[in-house]
């Protein structure tokens, strides 16, 4: 017992050495990902349930490693949120998806949002402002053709200096959304100070809103809170038909899930605007 013991807790070491190792080895890559333009955006699209058009698209960021091949964002976000190098990622993400977006008018296609993630440490950042302001000017991009997703735990960070924040970007008419709405504190007696224009429905309220009454109260229920204050609704991670009669019979604003599409790379975004056009 006392050898099988002394293995087991070898064999442990061992796996978590071999955890430690491929975090540090990841976290090194991070900071030659960006400058060897190994990081992309995939576009989901995001479709108004009044007329079906798609009028928005959500930029997720992905790590094309060169061993280890496609990193999805949550393997690596965190690490750079840690580091800090979340900063110089997410300015990065805001310019290239403004951009990408900017290309699409200059194409031709009608006019339509891009949403772009925050982290909390972008939010804690004094020139976050002057970033956005640097962003539109380079792409040309419409104000109102950028959004910035927020969730409710990072304006509870510090929410006073958040509604300060958030204000200054709703100025200068870059569109805000809370996302993953539902999860985190309970900030709904905020909801009136923030200077939101859009709620996005969690995906896991979305999952059994078809089966489990509770969730279909809930979903309702933000549906008709968020519309009393004038804020539009969006709900994700929707992937079936059922789900879909349930939030137009329910009033919901827009969607976005696998439903319509996953994300996919730029060129595909722009193929589904052609053809759906
Ligand atoms: P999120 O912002 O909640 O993004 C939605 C996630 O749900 C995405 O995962 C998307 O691919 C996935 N999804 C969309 N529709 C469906 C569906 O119908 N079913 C299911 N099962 N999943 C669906 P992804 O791309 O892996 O991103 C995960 C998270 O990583 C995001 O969650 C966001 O928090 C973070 N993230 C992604 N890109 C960025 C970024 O550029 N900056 C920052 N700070 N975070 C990012
Ligand atoms: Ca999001
Ligand atoms: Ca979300
Ligand atoms: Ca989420």
């Amino acid at each position: 017992a006392k050898a099988s013991g002394s293995n087991n807790f070898r064999f442990y070491a061992k796996e978590m050495n071999a955890e430690l190792g491929h975090r540090l080895s990841l976290e090194n890559d991070l900071w030659h990902a960006l400058e060897n333009q190994q990081l992309v955006l995939h576009y989901q699209p995001q479709v108004c349930m009044r007329n079906s058009q798609i009028i928005g698209m959500e930029a997720l960021i992905r790590w094309q490693h060169p061993k280890l091949g496609m990193i999805p964002p949550l393997q690596f976000i965190p690490l750079s949120e840690d580091d800090g190098l979340i900063v110089p990622i997410g300015i990065w993400v805001m310019e290239t998806a403004a951009h990408q977006n900017r290309q699409l008018q200059l194409a031709g296609y009608p006019p339509i949002r891009v949403a772009v993630n925050l982290s909390v440490r972008q939010l804690e950042q004094k020139d976050l402002v002057h970033c956005i302001e640097k962003t539109l000017q380079h792409s040309g991009l419409d104000p109102q053709c950028l959004e910035l997703e927020i969730t409710e735990s990072m304006l509870m960070h510090n929410i006073e200096e958040s509604i300060i924040t958030l204000n200054r970007i709703s100025d200068l008419g870059v569109q805000l959304s809370l996302d993953d709405f539902g999860t985190g504190y309970s900030s709904l007696s905020y909801l009136k100070r923030l200077p939101i224009n859009r709620l996005k429905i969690d995906k896991s309220f979305i999952n059994d809103i078809t089966t489990t009454y509770n969730d279909a109260i809930i979903a309702r229920s933000i549906i008709a809170l968020a519309h009393s204050l004038e804020i539009q609704v969006i709900a994700e991670g929707v992937e079936s038909a059922d789900q879909y009669a349930f939030l137009l019979e329910n009033g919901c604003d827009e969607v976005q899930g696998y439903l319509l599409s996953r994300p996919r790379p730029f060129e595909e975004m722009e193929a589904l605007l052609r053809d759906g056009g």
